[in-house]
């Protein structure tokens, strides 16, 4: 953590396996800082992810290609510490460490797109993130907050922790909002397809993590 992070203002966690990172995430990170008024978003690469395949790219490029993602951003930064970590990345363990960090008083939101919230009762010990930070969820083209596709666990907990917004700064953890971006119907797995296909990725993505993939020959 930052010594000049201080201990006001509702942080944003952000997780992800970012392989690579696009601009999907990046229009999901900045439209939840300012919807919900956060004082800054940390972006934290996963390591090993326990619920899917071994990602493309190695963590250490993963983690660069999110360092030039956002340098150009004062308001995001990159923690590293999932992919430096040599067991499997659990948001619930990430989420014990930070609040650890930031004392119990500081609002953490935990970020997600709604097609991981609805894969959220897999994740181990789920219910306790609520213990530890809020959950905002972005829609994401494709997927659904309501109807069917809900679990009925997660259905439960979001009947009882509906909030919204504004309601994230006055207390620590333990409330669901969901925030509404402009839609972007770009996937990682689809910009991997496009490399291995020898496609443009223009435009999917910042230009320095263009620049980076082709230099490293990543995905090809
Ligand atoms: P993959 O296609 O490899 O599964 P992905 O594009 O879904 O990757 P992840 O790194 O798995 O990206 O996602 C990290 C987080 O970002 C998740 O919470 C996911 O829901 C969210 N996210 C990713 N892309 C978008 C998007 N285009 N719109 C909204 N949310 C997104």
């Amino acid at each position: 953590m930052s010594c000049t992070e201080g201990h006001t203002g509702a942080l944003g966690v952000f997780g992800g396996t970012f392989d690579p990172i696009h601009y999907g995430h990046l229009r999901l990170a900045e439209t939840a800082r300012e919807a919900l008024g956060l004082a800054g978003v940390r972006l934290i690469p996963a390591g090993q992810p326990p619920h899917r395949a071994a990602p493309g790219a190695s963590g250490f490029h993963r983690l660069a290609m999110a360092r030039l993602a956002t340098a150009d951003n004062p308001a995001f930064e990159v923690d590293s510490a999932e992919v430096d970590a040599s067991q499997a990345s659990y948001t619930i363990l990430t989420l014990e460490r930070l609040r650890a960090r930031v004392g119990k008083d500081r609002p953490l939101v935990l970020l997600l797109g709604v097609d991981a919230f609805l894969g959220l009762p897999g994740w181990l010990r789920w219910t306790e993130l609520f213990d530890f930070a809020h959950l905002a969820v972005a829609n994401r083209p494709g997927y659904s907050l309501d109807g069917a596709g809900l679990p009925p666990e997660l259905a439960a907990q979001l009947e009882q922790r509906q909030a919204t917004p504004d309601a994230l700064g006055t207390a620590a953890a333990g409330c669901i909002a969901s925030f509404s971006m402009t839609p972007l119907a770009i996937s990682a797995t689809d910009i991997r397809s496009r490399a291995a296909r020898g496609q443009s990725l223009r435009y999917l993505l910042p230009p320095p993590v263009l620049d980076y993939i082709s230099r490293h020959q990543l995905y090809s």
